[in-house]
């Protein structure tokens, strides 16, 4: 088992009370550290690319809330539009600009997207988008990839990755047998295997469901020409298409894994999801596509979806002045962190014999704890992660606070200046001796 090179006795203490009110201490499953052990770091202040921990020590931040810090923490021109709409009122359960201009944003980036409707989380979008399919289509069933996390919706609980991988659980308990029934899992990166699905059951299922490039089981972009193959399976079967960018959306390039990889010969996703970085850190998400589905909504049409706190103007503040900050030089500063640590970790790695790979999906990328190419949810499954535990912990110890699980995304932000990666860098080698002594 790892051996922790040094305690938090402030976070220890906060994480005693958490676990008396709040199941396992967290509100989230993989801030536990289950994966790697240990205590989890209560943070008190984040600002750029550290992180403040109650027992006062300083962190480079390698998780960015999961993503939505792309610009870096309490950046000024966020904050100050924050502290703008929150001096104006905090909710007002009536329409407000923010929304307008937020919804007319994202579809100015993404081409396909018509339009879009706001919620409050990425489960919320794929959820939604899912009941719009199945109004859409008159059909049932979803077609997801193994690996593939789009949030604890029952039906997309199926094989899915982020803290479901980290936990090692196959499924989840308390999702009824005839929600999971009506999704089929196939491998990642098998077009194959898609074929066959929709040749069995074509003239049932609503919607393909994927990460536009996978993110929660490790990054593992897709093959060229998969996407291309979705598009036209799922064309051929009158089944719709939906990509979830919420992990990929406005980081991997101004339009997303979309912008990147499209526009695709054989035609765009029908319906999109998004998140994370549209709501640069508060509670923002949304689903959008094509006009002619997303008119089936209400009110306009007859598949219900609604919400209290959806398009908040406090958040659709903070998601707009996030979306407005990511300039060309942002996505290049991200690109150049990316590829300093990336190429850091290799060089750590090699240098102490730690079988490893890294993988890209534009700047997104992350280490596989074994030799490459992973191409599948079982490939990524086969890594060293008692390695990982000790290069995490290890890092850890000397200021750098990477995803408590091997497959995460290591995730930059464009104020990781020179000093923070510096801090990394240096951190490496030690990290990746560490993991050499774990490995079996
Ligand atoms: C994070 C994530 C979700 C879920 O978003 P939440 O805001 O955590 O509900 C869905 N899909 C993908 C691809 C994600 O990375």
């Amino acid at each position: 088992m790892t051996a922790y090179p040094f305690d938090a006795p402030e976070s220890a203490a906060l994480m005693k009370r958490a676990e008396q009110v709040i199941p396992g201490g967290v509100n989230s499953p993989v801030r536990a550290f289950r994966s790697v052990g240990g205590t989890p770091r209560f943070i008190v202040s984040a600002k750029g690319p550290w992180l403040v921990d109650a027992d006062g020590r300083r962190y480079v931040d390698l998780v960015a809330s999961w993503g939505p810090m792309i610009l870096g923490h309490a950046h000024p021109a966020v904050e100050e539009a924050v502290r703008e709409a929150a001096g104006k009122g905090f909710s007002f359960g009536m329409p407000s600009e923010n929304e307008v201009a937020l919804a007319e944003e994202i579809v100015a980036r993404v081409a396909p997207v018509d339009q879009v409707r706001l919620v409050s989380s990425g489960t919320e979008a794929t959820m939604s988008a899912i009941r719009l399919a199945r109004g859409f289509t008159g059909r049932t069933l979803v077609v997801k990839f193994a690996g593939c996390y789009h949030g604890h919706v029952d039906s997309l609980l199926a094989s899915a990755g982020s803290g479901v991988a980290t936990l090692a659980l196959p499924d989840s308990a308390g999702v009824p047998a005839d929600s999971a029934a009506e999704t089929i899992v196939v491998p990642y990166n098998d077009v194959a295997a898609v074929e066959a699905a929709f040749a069995e059951r074509g003239d049932q299922i609503a919607a393909l469901i994927t990460e536009a490039a996978a993110g929660n089981m490790g990054v593992i972009p897709p093959e060229p020409g998969f996407t291309e193959a979705l598009r036209r399976i799922t064309r051929e079967h009158g089944a719709l298409f939906i990509s979830d960018e919420v992990m990929t959306g406005f980081r991997c390039s101004p339009a997303g894994w979309y912008g990147l990889e499209g526009p695709y010969a054989d035609g765009a996703p029908d319906l999109f999801t998004f998140g994370k970085v549209m709501g640069g850190g508060f509670p923002a998400a949304a689903f959008g596509g094509r006009a002619d589905i997303m008119a089936l909504l209400a009110p306009t049409g007859p598949v219900y979806q609604a919400g209290t706190l959806s398009g908040n103007p406090v958040a659709t503040a903070a998601g707009l002045a996030t979306l407005r900050g990511c300039t060309p030089e942002v996505y290049d500063r991200l690109g150049v962190v990316s590829r300093t640590i990336a190429d850091a970790a290799a060089e750590a790695l090699t240098a102490a014999s730690v079988p490893h790979t890294v993988q890209w999906a534009g700047s997104m990328f992350s280490v596989f704890f074994r030799e490459g190419p992973v191409r599948s949810y079982d490939d990524a499954k086969a890594q060293d992660t008692a390695a990982f535990g000790a290069f995490f912990h290890a890092m850890l110890a000397a200021g750098v606070h990477l995803p408590p699980s091997a497959f995460e995304a290591w995730f930059v932000g464009a104020s990781h200046d020179d000093e923070a990666v510096g801090r990394v860098v240096e951190a490496l080698p030690g990290a990746a001796r560490a993991a050499a002594t774990a490995t079996s």
